[in-house]
Parts: C-alpha cells; structure tokens; sequence
C-alpha cells in the first residue's frame, strides 16, 4: 500500500478499527478492584491444540525453548488435568471453562458462552478488541461464541483464519477489495455499510470513500504480511501464530485466542509432531518477540499456552501417538503463564484444571465467568 505510509495508517489504525466494531457494544464497563491495581491490560491465550504431551514440551526442552525461558519467567503448572472430550470439546473447554458440555457436538457451537462473551459483555468490549485466530477449518468459527442466550454473537470474537478470512460480512468486502473486478449489488451495500461505520468513527481525514476502501485493504493486507510465505509441517499453525503476531501490533486487542492443532500429525508420526512441536515453538517466539519489542506491550500483555489434552503414552503400529489411553500422559497436560502480574520462575506441581484457564483470564481483565466450572489459577500472582 504505498498511498498510505505505515505510521499514517497506524494513527488511523484505531479509529480505522471501527470497521470492524460493526456490532460494539455500549455496555458498562465492571471494574474489579483487583483488576485495576493489575499491570495486565491484555492477554494472549494460545491454545497449543492438536494433543501435545508436556514429555515432548517441557519435558524435552531443546524442542521448545522458547517457551522454556518463558517458562523460567514464568509459572508453569505442570499438570493441568484435561477435559478429555475429543478435539473440538477439549479445545472448547479451554474457552468456556467448563469440562463436560452438555449436548456438544462436532462442529457445532456449544451452549455455554466463551471468555470472549464475558470479556466483551463485562467490559464493553469492542468487537475489534477481541480476536481468535485459527490454525483452519470450518469447525474452528465455534470457538468464536456460544448458544447461552445472554450472551452469543453479539459478544463474539472476530475470527480470522491463515487464508485471512474474517467474519463473513467482512470477508466478502475484503475479497472484493483485493479482486479487479466490480463489486455484485449485495457486495456493494455491505461496503457502503463499513464505510458508513468508519465514518462514524470519527476517523479524521478519512472523509473519502477512497480512503476508507484504502484503510480496509491496507489492514487485510497487515493484518496477514507474510502468512503466504508459511509452509512446512505447520503450516496451518504458523499462519495462525503470525496472524495473531499480526493483530497485537496492530490492534493491541485486550484478549487475542489462537487455536492450534497441526500437532495431530501424531496420529501418524511421533516424528512429524515432534517437529510440529518445534517449529510452533519458534513461532511463539516470534510473537513474544513482537510484544517484548513494544514498549507499551511488554509491560501490559499476558500470555497462556495450554494444549487441550496430551497423547497417549506408547507408540502405536504407524509409530505414531493416538490419544485414548487414559495414561497422565494424556489427562494431564503443562499450563505456562507468563505476565505482569505472574510469579518468575515458578512450577506448580499441585493439579489444576485445564478449565481453570477461562475463570483465571476472566479475573485478569475484570470480567466475570459466571457459569464456567473452573477456578482461578492458583498460586498464579507474585
Ligand atoms: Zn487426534
């Protein structure tokens, strides 16, 4: 985008937002006396799916240094029991803090309702201020909100995914941006919809409808630099990972989830998922690289890597790693936090629960999970 400079676009960035807070919502903000004297303003959680052992995590940690030395700046609890449900269920569980789903299915949205509904319905959140990226996948959108009727889409996460697709309100705009081709009557009203919306920003300067159509593509095109270049074993992951690198030094959003799972490679091959394992790692890094690098990130932003369940303890006949043996391999996973406000340098070895997670982000950005299951992490702040 050589119209507009970077450090334009970046003033314009927060008000250019607007375009994607079509259904922000005026909500009053709850403020927790706890969370207010708290240096997290935001949190990453990094669901580090696909069934990861911590024996091939931090149990190898020449495969995962990174997280290692965040770990040693960190609290890692070293067995955090599983909602064992399958993927989709285990990995929901993460987002909703509850274990047993009633009524789950594959591919579905499930009825209870995501930290990212708490978050935005508590605070008053923006739907700019809270993202899930995805590593693919139809079925992945369900993490982005639930069923329960006091909550749901209204309060959902924008979803992006590695092709960079949005909401699909919004993808339909972006790919008719990116294409040189006239835009379908449908296409058209949606446009003029986001462009009406920036408008009401207040975003100044942005008084053409050029520029507006400038701002939209140019964040598209940020908001996804350099995820075409991604490719490997985790493939999928990374571009995940980058996309949400991508949206913390764009947006600094308050709560950015990344769901991972290229790690089920293992079915196959202990070989492939321990690169897998390796190459996400180093993407984590990147992205601890890009808040680490930001003085007003560094010192605000919270980050949680949590696998949705483990992998079974032996080799199956394909030498690879299945998932189903009830092993503590399998039903207990590693749970690193790093932040602020956190501990250095701690491990816990008393058992928490993988759904603590929902209630314990819940808490550090002054929101309420009112009907997880879970509790705040313990022994988390220093
Ligand atoms: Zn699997």
């Amino acid at each position: 985008m050589g119209h507009l400079h970077r450090r334009e676009f970046l003033g314009l960035a927060a008000a250019g937002a607007g375009v994607l807070a079509l259904n922000a919502r005026g909500a009053a903000p709850v403020a927790s006396s706890t969370s207010a004297a708290r240096k997290t303003k935001r949190v990453v959680l990094v669901a580090f799916a696909g069934g990861v052992r911590t024996r091939d995590t931090f149990g190898t940690p020449e495969n995962v240094p990174n997280l290692k030395k965040l770990a040693d700046e960190g609290v890692l609890y070293t067995r955090a029991r599983t909602a064992n449900l399958g993927h989709f269920g285990a990995a929901l569980s993460i987002f909703t803090g509850i274990a047993e789903q009633r009524g789950i299915r594959e591919n579905a949205r499930g009825p209870y309702p995501t930290l990212f509904e708490y978050a935005r319905k508590d605070l008053g959140l923006a739907a700019n201020d809270v993202w899930i990226t995805t590593s693919g996948g139809a079925q992945q959108v369900n993490y982005a909100y639930g069923l329960h009727a006091e909550y749901g889409a209204e309060y959902g996460a924008n979803t992006l995914d590695g092709e960079g697709i949005f909401n699909k309100e919004f993808k339909r705009v972006l790919d008719a941006l990116g294409r040189p081709r006239e835009l379908p009557k449908d296409e058209e009203a949606v446009l003029k919809k986001l462009r009406a919306s920036l408008a009401q920003g207040g975003a100044a300067g942005l008084n053409s409808a050029e520029s507006a159509a400038q701002v939209e593509r140019y964040i598209l095109q940020e908001l996804t630099r350099g995820t075409a270049d991604l490719t490997g074993a985790n493939a999928g992951d990374a571009k995940a990972l980058r996309l949400a690198r991508n949206l913390v030094s764009l947006f600094k959003p308050k709560l950015t989830a990344v769901v991972l799972q290229d790690a089920d490679t293992a079915h196959g091959s202990y070989n492939g998922y321990a690169e897998v394992i390796r190459r996400n790692d180093a993407a984590l890094g990147e992205l601890v690289q890009a808040v680490r690098a930001d003085p007003e990130l560094a010192n605000s932003t919270a980050l949680i890597v949590v696998p949705e369940f483990g992998r079974d303890r032996d080799l199956n006949s394909r030498r690879g790693l299945d998932h189903g043996d009830g092993s503590e391999d399998l039903s207990n996973v590693a749970c690193l936090c790093w932040g602020p406000d956190f501990k250095r340098g701690e491990v816990v070895k008393d058992e928490v629960q993988v759904v603590d997670v929902t209630p314990t982000v819940c808490e550090l950005l002054g929101a309420r999970a009112k009907l997880a299951k879970g509790k705040r992490l313990p022994g988390l702040f220093g």
